[in-house]
């Protein structure tokens, strides 16, 4: 052996060891940027909703990596200027548009824990603790939505979108629905269904399949009968009604579909039943709500996600499978060395239910504040928000010049302004762009049947009565300063 080799390898690795800093490095590194999270949730209560700046994190560009590192000092300074002073503010109260989401402290802790420790969380056999632990979310989502914990499988994704992807292809596997099917194949869905539904059966190669828009009533719930009568006549037509779409929540106002009946009628027609409860799932952890969730034990797939309704941090989303073993038919490699060792293992493996096989191990982030809070504390936050958006709506609908939607089933109230002289459109548009700019809180807006509406969604962990109060305050202003009367 040369000295020249072993002289290479002691100087490369005088570098590489900088990847593993000592212990006082570490804690410094680390206390800094705790001490970043905390300025920054601690700010939040006061900090606008939404920042405009038409910089747009620019000055990112002037920091390329380089050969030689910067020090945490600078690279916090980066983002606190580059992250935090621009955008919308995700993770404060005043995020009152689209659906907010979490980011609850223990989450964050949870996260460090798992990247720091990196458990290997795709395979069973290689840790077995991170995957039970992440089965016993599972278990306890189906415990809660009605499923059976001991035959559902189910999995932790990134999200609503990547999560309907994983259901979309299990009932294409379930179904055998082939490539020469794909043109007859129906799906039934409303104007309300999320996009991530038909984006996932593009995907997954089914978007020449026939799409029926089902109509629905004055809520924006399917209309169950149409639905039916609409099978029969495709049916008769000679097509394959092949998968039916139930929102349990939808997006745009938080409606929820006639799940019992369109469990009846899946049934009836052999029909796969995928309910997507991403945003609405979790308020069945509030009593008084399971009722209006009823039908949806009886789905074939369902999606929910924990970083809406269980206020977790942006990329954590979940499916779950009433029938575990489609879940593993659709996923599994035969090619897996792994497959001798399923029947003695006590856990179904993340890598043989999904499309990943190395994932990030997301299921500590739900697993700490779970059990660190105790699942009252998010029963009782589920149930607060629901109430005040039914606060928002009595209030919005005793205010003079303003007009409401429909009664919030879940959190999300629409409203418009109408006491105007202008088209009430053009009017409530100009409205909305004005609360955005202003900034002190975030609404955003949707179009429904043609009238322009503002929407009002409850949902962030950090959104209690004084932001509520604050964005009627907001509103108000905005609308007298718009009609010239400030
Ligand atoms: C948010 C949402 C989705 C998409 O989920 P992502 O987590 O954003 O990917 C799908 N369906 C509904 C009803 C949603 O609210």
């Amino acid at each position: 052996m040369s000295d020249h080799l072993l002289e290479n390898i002691r100087q490369a690795e005088t570098f590489s060891k900088k990847l593993d800093p000592i212990l006082e490095i570490k804690e410094l590194w680390g206390k800094a940027s705790l001490e970043h999270v905390l300025n920054f949730s601690e700010s939040l209560a006061e900090s606008p909703a939404f920042i405009n700046n038409p910089n747009q994190a620019k000055k990112l560009l002037e920091f390329p990596f380089q050969e030689i590192g910067i020090s945490m000092e600078k690279a916090l300074e980066i983002i606190t200027s580059q992250l935090d002073e621009q955008g919308l503010k995700a993770s404060g109260g005043r995020h009152l548009g689209y659906v907010p989401g979490g980011g609850v402290y223990p989450s964050g802790l949870g996260d460090l824990i798992a990247a720091v420790c990196n458990y290997y969380a795709g395979v069973f056999y290689v840790s077995p603790g991170a995957v039970r632990m992440e089965n016993m979310i599972i278990r306890w989502v189906a415990e809660m939505i009605g499923y059976d914990p001991g035959t559902c499988q189910g999995n932790i994704s990134s999200g609503g979108s990547y999560s309907s992807l994983i259901a979309m292809h299990a009932a294409r596997e379930a179904l055998g629905i082939r490539a020469r099917d794909v043109e007859k194949a129906v799906i039934y869905l409303t104007k309300q269904t999320h996009h991530a539904l038909t984006k996932s059966l593009r995907v997954i190669g089914m978007g020449d399949a026939i799409y029926k828009i089902v109509p629905m009533d004055k809520q924006f719930r399917m209309d169950a009968q149409v639905l039916e009568q609409m099978i029969e006549n495709d049916i008769a037509a000679g097509f394959r009604p092949a998968i039916l779409i139930g929102s349990a929540g939808t997006t745009d106002v938080g409606a929820i579909d006639p799940l019992e009946q369109l469990a009846d009628i899946s049934g009836k027609y052999g029909l796969w039943f995928h309910v997507d409860a991403a945003y609405g799932g979790f308020f069945m952890l509030v009593d008084e709500m399971k009722k209006a969730f009823s039908g949806i034990e009886r789905s074939d797939s369902m999606v929910i996600d924990p970083h809406k309704g269980l206020f977790m941090p942006w990329g954590t989303g979940m499916v779950l499978l009433k029938d575990g073993k489609k879940l593993l038919q659709a996923f599994h490699s035969y090619a897996s060395y792994l497959q001798d060792l399923i029947e003695d293992e006590q856990e179904y493996s993340p890598a043989d239910l999904s499309p990943e096989l190395t994932k990030h191990f997301r299921g500590l982030r739900i697993w700490l504040p779970l059990q660190l809070f105790g699942v009252k504390s998010f029963r009782m936050a589920l149930r607060e928000k629901r109430l005040l958006a039914e606060y928002v709506y009595q209030k919005l609908k005793d205010m003079a010049g303003f007009e409401v939607g429909e009664p919030p089933q879940l959190t999300v109230v629409t409203f418009r302004y109408t006491d105007c002289q202008e088209d009430v459109n053009h009017f409530n548009e100009k409205l909305i762009k004005a609360i955005q700019q202003d900034g002190r809180i975030f609404l955003s807006s949707t179009l429904l049947e043609g009238k322009f509406y503002l929407r009002f969604t409850v949902l962030h962990f950090r959104t209690h009565l004084r932001e509520v109060n604050t964005c009627f305050e907001v509103i108000e202003e905005q609308v007298k300063k718009l009609q010239g009367f400030s």
